[in-house]
């Protein structure tokens, strides 16, 4: 799969994240809210889904795919809109958010009611590797969307979505193993996992995560003809991570350039 145009579009909410971009300010702006165990991230999008703004937040409102903080969440959604419209110079109105696959009525609408409290509309809610793939576009193969606190699985035949899994396993169990063997907080956990300079050291450490999550990636798609595993998710920005599932599951496994965006692009284009 060539990823060439997925990552410029990446690179450019990437860029969105400290620069706004010029856009027609007639009509209403595309907005993905992408509430999650470890970050709260809002993309904005122009009418032709150009990224123009993105805002985030590292929070701890979001456990597993469940808001299990309502009132922080709210004020965190309601705060991120607000910097982007001061940037943006116009409100936003309408949003669409997405949960982890399989996540029940009752918890999808507690997302609902967290992203409606801070003041926009919800008009979609989809689930995590669904809206990876409205950037990925793929056609055949298995979105696997690895985040701090869940991994979620779409399996993809003919553009339609056959099979959805999620398990609670994700980018924090990273950092409690690199927390445990430095014996260190996990707030500085997250800084050496994320410290390019100590990428080879982290990777050795965390290896046996890896191989956990890719044995669980094998399970879900064992009775499944896959042929390519396409990874999204911040946990994914790990350099290498895609060479051990790869090894371990005997599957081309790929990634796009910064794969921490990708999903909360991908709700913001269902918008
Ligand atoms: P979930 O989808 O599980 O609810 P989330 O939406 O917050 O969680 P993401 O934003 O996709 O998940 O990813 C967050 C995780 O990615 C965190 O565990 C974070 O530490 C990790 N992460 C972010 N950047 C990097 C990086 N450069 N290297 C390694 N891990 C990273």
């Amino acid at each position: 799969m060539d990823f060439t145009k997925v990552d410029h579009i990446v690179s450019q909410v990437e860029k969105s994240i400290n620069e706004t971009f010029p856009f027609d300010s007639k009509g209403d702006l595309l907005v993905g809210v992408d509430l999650g165990t470890a970050y709260i991230v809002v993309v904005v999008l122009d009418q032709s889904s150009n990224p123009i703004a993105c805002e985030m937040e590292f929070a701890q409102v979001v456990k597993d795919g469940l808001v299990v903080d309502y009132i922080g969440a709210t004020r965190i959604v309601r705060k991120l809109k607000e910097k982007l419209e001061a940037r943006l110079l116009q409100s936003l109105k309408r949003a669409a958010i997405a949960v982890p696959p399989g996540t029940g009525v009752k918890d999808s609408q507690t997302h609902r009611y967290v992203v409606e409290g801070a003041g926009l509309e919800v008009v979609s809610i989809l689930d995590e590797p669904t809206a990876a793939n409205a950037v990925l576009k793929v056609n055949n193969g298995v979105i696997v969307d690895i985040g701090g606190g869940t991994t979620g699985l779409s399996i993809i035949k003919n553009r339609e979505v056959i099979y959805t899994a999620d398990e609670a396993t994700g980018g924090t169990h990273l950092s409690l193993v690199l927390a445990g063997n430095y014996r260190v907080k996990f707030e500085d956990a997250e800084k050496i996992k994320k410290d390019p300079e100590r990428k080879k050291e982290v990777l050795t450490i965390v290896r046996p995560v890896i191989q956990k999550m890719s044995a669980i990636i094998a399970a879900h798609i064992a009775n499944y003809d896959v042929d390519a595993i396409y990874l999204v998710g911040g946990t994914c920005c790990l350099e290498g991570f895609e060479d051990v599932v790869e090894k371990e599951v005997g599957i081309t496994t790929l990634k796009p350039y910064n794969p921490f965006l990708v999903t909360p692009l991908g709700i913001a284009m269902n918008c």
